[in-house]
């Protein structure tokens, strides 16, 4: 008997699916991917706004971010020059530098956290002492908990939280230190200092988002043979007889045998309806990143190309023209919930713009702003949250995103991990 071809939808044009759908057709599989919006990349895309690219968010990636890595060099975008590679260091502004020097890991973590002055010898040694006592512990809790609650139970100083484990748990799982999974932080800590010493490189983004990923990997889907339909939501999915019917929000009808759903988590539920799913697998809460774009005369320059800072309402600023070339263009990022949501735009341009100028008395009056709300930009990534599979039980139906099983929080690595093992899972069916 013959085994029928496979032919495989994928729902949702963001990384997951995008990564899922190169991989099946480098297969030679046939797939067709539909994005709802006029563009791919999903959350990690760029817009124009008064004749420059903008990212709907400045990216962050990380060393340890292997899959990604691969994905960028097998679409025949350079790694080197495509990206910003900063070995670990932070500059937290009227705070402290952290400079981890190139040595094997995780010396290269200790031998930074040694020689910055800027912490008391106290607060040095804590952060030491916990580095080796999670060594100990492989990085693994029996129970999770809240960061919070960990730190505080492993005697970590209080300027110590609020200098260094604070920002990187909101650069890394955007969601509030008091309720953050520690498990999660940790499988970030361990794959960034823990394994390579390059591990724990910061990779900035020089192209922006879209030309970086998207745009690449959907030429290559193209020139695999795969189709891609934008504009192209698809409202419900049914089945008979072991095929799947999807239905566009035009009415248009689509027949598959595998389907692989690869929305936002909070679009899913709306999807499976119709389907034998168990309700509760996308029930998530979320958190917002907002982007505050600042532009500047393009002279103006910033001491360095990432400034963390620990008080007020921005939390990172990013001097695009150091990254990009867009000169005299700051992009600020204020991850998770906070006091910032209760502004108008207006107003928390203000005070960005207050904050800056503090920080950095040279700096003019700018020439324009723009603020981008990302309101359900990641998962909150809480303690003892659990992740659906990605295999469901209805037979050749998967899921994918950054929100799937796995032991990362909403990145785009663990969107293009689950995309590449839901595309696995179809090909072994
Ligand atoms: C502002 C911001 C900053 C971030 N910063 C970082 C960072 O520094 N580092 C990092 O690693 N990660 C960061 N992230 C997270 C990262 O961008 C995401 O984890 C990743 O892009 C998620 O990819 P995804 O494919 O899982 O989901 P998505 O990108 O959400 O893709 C889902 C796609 O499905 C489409 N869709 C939805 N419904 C339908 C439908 N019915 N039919 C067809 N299509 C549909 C959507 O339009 C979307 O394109 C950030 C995110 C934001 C928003």
């Amino acid at each position: 008997m013959d085994v029928p071809l496979k032919k495989v939808a994928v729902i949702g044009g963001g990384l997951a699916g995008l990564t899922a759908a190169n991989k099946l057709t480098e297969a030679g599989i046939h797939v067709t991917l539909f994005e709802a919006a006029p563009q791919l990349g999903g959350r990690a895309r760029a817009l124009t706004w008064k004749g420059q690219r903008l990212d709907n968010g400045q990216h962050i990636l990380l060393g340890a971010y292997h899959a990604t890595l691969n994905l960028i060099a097998s679409i025949g975008i350079d790694a080197n020059s495509a990206l910003l590679r900063l070995p670990l260091t932070l500059n937290m502004h009227g705070a402290f530098r952290l400079n981890a020097k190139r040595l094997p890991a995780p010396l290269h973590l200790l031998f930074g956290l040694l020689s910055t002055e800027d912490l008391s010898w106290t607060e040095r040694f804590a952060a030491i002492r916990f580095f080796i006592w999670l060594k100990a512990k492989r990085f693994k809790l029996s129970i999770d908990e809240p960061l919070l609650n960990l730190l505080v139970r492993k005697q970590q100083p209080t300027r110590l939280i609020k200098w260094l484990w604070e920002p990187l748990c909101l650069a890394a799982l955007n969601t509030p230190i008091e309720t953050a999974s520690a498990q999660i932080y940790l499988n970030v800590l361990k794959d960034s200092f823990n394994q390579s010493k390059t591990d724990s490189d910061l990779l900035l983004p020089k192209l922006d988002l879209s030309k970086l990923l998207s745009e690449p990997l959907a030429n290559r889907i193209r020139s695999q043979g795969g189709n891609i339909e934008l504009n192209k939501a698809i409202e419900s999915i049914q089945q008979s007889e072991g095929n799947f019917h999807l239905t566009s929000a035009n009415q248009e009808s689509f027949e598959f045998n595998h389907v692989i759903v690869a929305t936002s988590p909070h679009h899913v539920k709306a999807l499976l309806e119709r389907l034998d799913t168990p309700k509760e697998i996308t029930q998530f809460e979320y958190q917002p990143i907002y982007t505050v774009y600042i532009q500047y005369p393009s002279h103006i320059k910033l001491p360095n190309v990432m400034t963390g800072f620990t008080q007020g309402i921005a939390q990172w600023a990013f001097d695009r023209g150091q990254l990009c070339e867009q000169h005299g263009l700051v992009a600020v990022i204020i991850s998770a919930a906070g006091s910032h949501q209760k502004l108008t735009q207006e107003m928390l341009v203000k005070a960005i713009i207050d904050e800056l100028s503090i920080a950095f008395p040279q700096l003019p009056t700018p020439e324009w702003s723009k603020v981008i709300a990302e309101k359900r930009a990641t998962f909150a990534c809480t303690a003892g949250l659990s992740h659906p599979k990605q295999k469901t039980n209805v037979q050749n139906l998967y899921l994918a995103g950054d929100y799937t099983e796995g032991n990362y929080p909403a990145t785009i690595e663990g969107a293009i991990r689950s995309g590449l093992s839901a595309a696995q899972l179809v090909m072994q069916s």
